[in-house]
């Protein structure tokens, strides 16, 4: 457990490409996602990640002037650690998915703290089970070995931390490979990427969860978080606590209009609760900084 010492990695996943039409909530201007991410680290997120998006349409945005833009805004007002996108299938070549974070890295006021890295290839068409469907059946996010390498070269020559995710166990296993070869090194966040309608991920449910985790490479600094895409993803906070997991949450995610279409804030109050009645605390941003050797 290390020097988290039981403390519990709370991040928001704040927007991801989420439109508004189901929770008002999703943040998209640097502004925007600045306030959003203040009022998590208060609730008692330590790490937000993000998508840089046209602040008045919503649109994903590639331009690395609004990333820097966000994460200045971010820290103007916050101490929380920071997890800008790469452009994921939106963007097919490896090299130009992981160009802004070399620009931001180049100077410490827009330097991520974390990138993600999706550790596979996968067939992402959104299955819907009540129609029977697959929206469009030629959605694929492909990413070769040779251009994971090259993703996670430019994340750690930028002096950002990588963020491993993993849809299955065969991303598990990839992590193994990548950590033997030395290719990722220093400490590990691995991400557990649950989702409803990719099929190519974990479904979200405790089994899901257990399944995946139970092939995590053994590795002596090792945390990980989990998501659940298009889930409620409070339904897993005490399976994954109990593991020793963290939890990644937002309206990014999914709309929680059961809950009344609540704030990033307002999810974060209800994992901080739920933490608390199980007798751990939320780490704080400095505490995850220590954990995986980031500067203050
Ligand atoms: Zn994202």
């Amino acid at each position: 457990m290390g020097v988290l010492d039981g403390r519990v990695i709370i991040e928001v996943r704040c927007n991801e490409l989420t439109m508004r039409d189901r929770n008002p909530h999703v943040p998209w201007s640097p502004d925007e996602i600045a306030a959003d991410a203040a009022k998590c680290r208060e609730a008692g997120a330590s790490i937000v990640h993000f998508h840089a998006r046209d602040a008045r349409t919503g649109a994903m945005s590639g331009d690395v002037g609004v990333y820097a833009d966000t994460i200045r805004a971010m820290r103007a007002v916050s101490d929380v650690l920071i997890s800008p996108t790469l452009g994921a299938s939106t963007i097919a070549d490896p090299h130009e998915r992981v160009a802004h974070i070399p620009l931001l890295g180049a100077e410490a006021a827009t330097r991520p703290d974390f990138a993600p890295v999706d550790l596979g290839s996968f067939n992402i068409d959104p299955y819907d089970p009540a129609t029977k469907t697959f929206r469009n059946e030629t959605l694929s996010y492909v990413t070769n070995i040779a251009g994971l390498r090259h993703e996670i070269d430019a994340i750690h020559d930028s002096g950002v931390l990588v963020q491993s995710v993993l849809w299955n166990v065969g991303s598990a296993r990839l992590l193994g490979a990548f950590l033997d070869m030395g290719v990722l090194r220093g400490p590990v966040y691995a991400h557990v990427l649950l989702a409803n309608t990719f099929l190519a991920a974990h479904p979200p449910t405790v089994s899901g969860l257990r399944a995946l985790v139970d092939f995590m490479p053994d590795h002596p600094d090792l945390h990980w978080t989990y998501s659940a895409v298009g889930a409620n993803a409070l339904s897993l906070v005490h399976a994954a606590v109990e593991s020793g997991g963290h939890v990644s949450i937002g309206v990014g995610d999914y709309h929680y209009n059961e809950l009344g279409a609540p704030t990033n804030a307002d999810l974060v109050a209800e994992v901080v609760r739920m933490v608390r009645s199980v007798g751990r605390e939320p780490a704080t941003p400095a505490e995850v900084r220590q954990a995986f050797g980031l500067g203050a």
